[in-house]
């Protein structure tokens, strides 16, 4: 039995610092499980009592499923034993404490209700249930994935900022409707008029494999021309300003972006998507790979993909996006394919990965999801 006494780091204590070993046994493993399981119980239980506020009318039909209720009851059972292991494991009992509080407070509001009226409820807003989705799914990917494959070995999961990340990971994720709207709704409002009924009749009815390589290629034109805007446009420049001062690279770091760089670069993208008539399926297939590359380029993985890398934007290519070095300065604005950098003059990639990430003025931007909403209004 080691000598407690005296030694401050082993006194138990809530932090938001990983300061003790992270491996197997030190109660970090199943205290971050208990966590992401104890906050996903949470919101499938709170999405299920409210749904016609908290849930995204495409997820509905899961609630029909006749296992989620005990699937739900198996989550808070697993949440709060893994929560109490790691509360005897660990000194620092934060992960246990949100685990095994949110697994009570899913109780404390009645558990899983026996009848779910899902499926009949009308449009919300919110999408709680799907920030529970994607919260599930990416940190089932991406935590193990990062632990395996490090770039940088000894940055943590629980790394600096990363409270204010997960803040942008759930307010993008919750106003998942809401964003939806306000980035397809203006290109059919505007933009309707710029359709031409055969050039969309016969885009929209190509094989998706043509498809979808086509409609990348567009969607990173745009989106290159509108992320140099960004960079370019003192006006612009604020706004986009909070991606670059994110100073660790993960997978959830991508998330940090402003609303209205969201929305300008998402809707400015969509229209020629729009103008030129590609299928709903083939637009499916385009954001599912959006949302998995947007979140990969960010990662915190050592992979080069060299005999690949003129052609797909890799972690490599982004990670030099946000480096802190002079050369490297508005450089690689493509989020697919680097064709469009190499085009323009803007490719830069070479044989090892930044020295580090961020604004050259550490303290230009704040560091908090609130003062960050307010900063670019404020800045000009
Ligand atoms: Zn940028
Ligand atoms: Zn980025």
């Amino acid at each position: 039995m080691p000598d407690l006494v005296g030694d401050r780091s082993r006194k138990a204590h809530l932090s938001l610092e990983t300061s003790e070993p992270t491996s197997f046994g030190y109660g970090f493993i199943s205290g971050l499980l208990a966590a992401i399981i104890g906050i996903a119980a949470f919101g499938i239980v709170l999405s299920l009592h409210f749904p016609q506020y908290l849930t995204h009318e495409k997820l509905r039909p899961l609630y029909s499923f006749a296992g989620l209720h005990r699937i739900v009851q198996a989550m808070l059972v697993a949440s709060f034993l893994l929560g109490a292991a790691s509360a005897f494991l660990r000194a620092n009992k934060t992960l246990a404490v949100v685990g095994i509080g949110f697994t009570l407070a899913a109780a404390a509001i009645g558990g899983t209700p026996a009848s779910v009226q899902g499926a009949a409820a009308g449009r919300s807003w919110l999408g709680l249930d799907f920030f529970v989705l994607n919260l599930l799914l990416y940190s089932a990917v991406f935590v193990p994935l990062e632990r395996l494959f490090a770039l940088r070995r000894h940055q943590p999961v629980f790394r600096r900022q990363w409270v204010v990340d997960l803040t942008y990971f759930f307010i993008n994720s919750l106003l998942i409707e809401i964003l939806t709207i306000l980035t397809l709704r203006p290109a059919f409002i505007l933009f309707g008029w710029a359709r031409v009924g055969w050039v969309g009749e016969s885009i929209g009815s190509l094989p998706l494999i043509v498809q979808v390589p086509a409609l990348l290629l567009v969607a990173d034109f745009t989106q290159y021309w509108v992320h140099r805007a960004f960079h370019a446009l003192p006006f612009l420049w604020p706004f986009h300003a909070i991606h670059h001062s994110i100073e660790e690279m993960d997978w959830l770091a991508g998330s940090r972006l402003h609303l209205l760089d969201v929305i300008v670069t998402r809707g400015l993208t969509y229209v020629p998507i729009f103008v030129l008539g590609f299928s709903e399926r083939a637009l499916m297939v385009y954001v599912f790979i959006v949302a998995i590359q947007a979140t990969f380029i960010h990662a915190n993985v050592h992979w080069e993909f060299r005999s690949l890398r003129r052609f797909m934007a890799t972690p490599a290519f982004h990670h030099w996006h946000h480096s802190a070095e002079t050369e490297a300065i508005d450089k690689n604005f493509a989020v697919h394919t680097p064709v469009w950098d190499l085009l323009f003059g803007t490719y830069y990639l070479p044989d090892r990965w930044p020295a580090a990430y961020g604004l050259a003025d550490r303290r230009a931007v704040p560091r908090r999801w609130v003062t960050q909403l307010i900063y670019p209004f404020r800045a000009r």
